[in-house]
């Protein structure tokens, strides 16, 4: 059975007039599910402001037990951990899903706002070695509904704690977003409709190890999302070692992707390295990530390695990863070091499904 929450707004105004309701319906209901964040086919046929053929529709489709072919779920996922980071200002949830697959979503208070960090798959067939992600190997994709329902559960703890909604979206969590691309498009379609939740494609960015087709999709079809691109290695030997991805999508061809990306779209592109001490964070090998970028319009966002389980890396020390700032920054990039705050809990995604480490409990943001 699909779920309400994988309809944009004119497949749901097709759905409600396909069974005989008139399209000015379709309004009320979306400002129910996605301002007013109502939740359940009952407290939906409960609204006052809903007509009676509204109502109607809601309790013969979305209710439980309605359950013929043209019934729709309205399922939320299940909070099994919610943890606190010890500063309080991050809080990471664990979801769990229909199926029982378990996903991770941050909550990050950053000088007032908040921005959530949401999965796009269970696992990633990526493989990245360092990642708590990649190392548990791909399990599924996750449905439109499944990636609206991670912000909407961020909106309701924000609308309890009284606080103002989200301001930004990143594609970092669980999983390669572009590897789960037309899922997410529709996904995203429905969290930046004004008429909803309303969050600017401008405030959201999507993370990829380099999906190279997806990549030059994004730039084709003018999606106006930010981009930010994982590197982790300035030759394809460096990477490959870190990246097995980038067998398949050869880091001339990445570089070659980003290019016709800026190109088409006139946009900054971020990229992330991950710094693991004595691998990939010697000044030889910032310069040549400079070379490499040479012309692009971009930003590189340094992570110093978060300690994974099944990976042996350390992360590199302060003094090297302002060496490795310097020579990107003199050579005119813009370069920033990731803020580690709350980072005992928003550590490197997929590590607490991985590892189900409980942390003193602390002030909630
Ligand atoms: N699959 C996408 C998005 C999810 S990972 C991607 O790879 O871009 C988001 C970011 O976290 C990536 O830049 C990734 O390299 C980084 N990351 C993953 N595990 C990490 C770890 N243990 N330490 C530091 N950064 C990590
Ligand atoms: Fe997948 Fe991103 Fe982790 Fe690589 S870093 S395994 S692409 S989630």
């Amino acid at each position: 059975m699909p779920s309400l929450y994988d309809l944009p707004f004119a497949r749901l105004e097709q759905t409600l007039t396909h069974a005989g309701l008139r399209p000015v319906h379709t309004r009320p209901l979306w400002r129910a599910l996605y301002r007013e964040l109502v939740a359940g086919g009952a407290a939906l046929a409960a609204q006052p402001d809903f007509p009676p053929p509204l109502k109607q529709w809601i309790t013969r489709r979305l209710c439980p037990g309605a359950g013929d072919s043209e019934s729709f779920g309205l399922e939320h996922p299940e909070v099994v951990d919610d943890i606190p980071s010890v500063d309080g200002l991050t809080r990471k949830f664990l979801l769990r899903l229909a199926d029982g697959q378990t996903v991770e979503t941050v909550l990050m208070a950053y000088t007032g706002r908040h921005t959530a960090c949401l999965s796009t798959q269970a696992g990633c067939a990526m493989g990245c070695v360092f990642c708590a992600t990649g190392q548990m190997g791909f399990v599924r994709h996750l449905r439109p509904a499944e990636i609206v329902a991670q912000v909407l559960h961020a909106q309701r703890v924000l609308q309890a704690a009284g606080q103002a909604g989200l301001r930004n979206l990143v594609l970092m969590g669980m999983g390669e977003p572009l590897h789960n691309y037309d899922h997410l498009m529709t996904a995203l379609e429905i969290i930046t409709d004004t008429r909803g939740l309303n969050i600017g494609p401008g405030r959201i960015s999507i993370s990829t190890v380099g999906v190279v087709p997806g990549i030059l999709r994004l730039a084709d079809e003018g999606r106006p999302y930010n981009l930010a691109v994982s590197l982790h290695g300035a030759s394809e030997a460096e990477r490959a070692a870190l990246v097995p991805a980038s067998r398949r999508w050869p880091l001339v061809e990445l570089i070659g992707a980003c290019r016709r990306y800026g190109e088409r779209t006139g946009r900054r592109i971020f990229f992330e390295w991950t710094l693991i001490a004595g691998v990939n964070d010697s000044a030889a090998t910032a310069r040549r990530l400079v070379e490499l970028l040479a012309g692009l319009d971009a930003h590189v966002n340094l992570i110093p390695l978060n300690p994974t389980v099944g990976f042996g890396g350390v992360a590199t020390g302060t003094d090297a990863v302002d060496a490795f700032q310097g020579v990107l920054r003199d050579a005119g990039f813009a370069c920033t070091v990731r803020q580690r705050r709350g980072i005992d809990v928003a550590a490197g995604c997929g590590q607490l499904r991985a590892e189900k480490v409980r942390k003193p409990a602390a002030v909630a943001a």
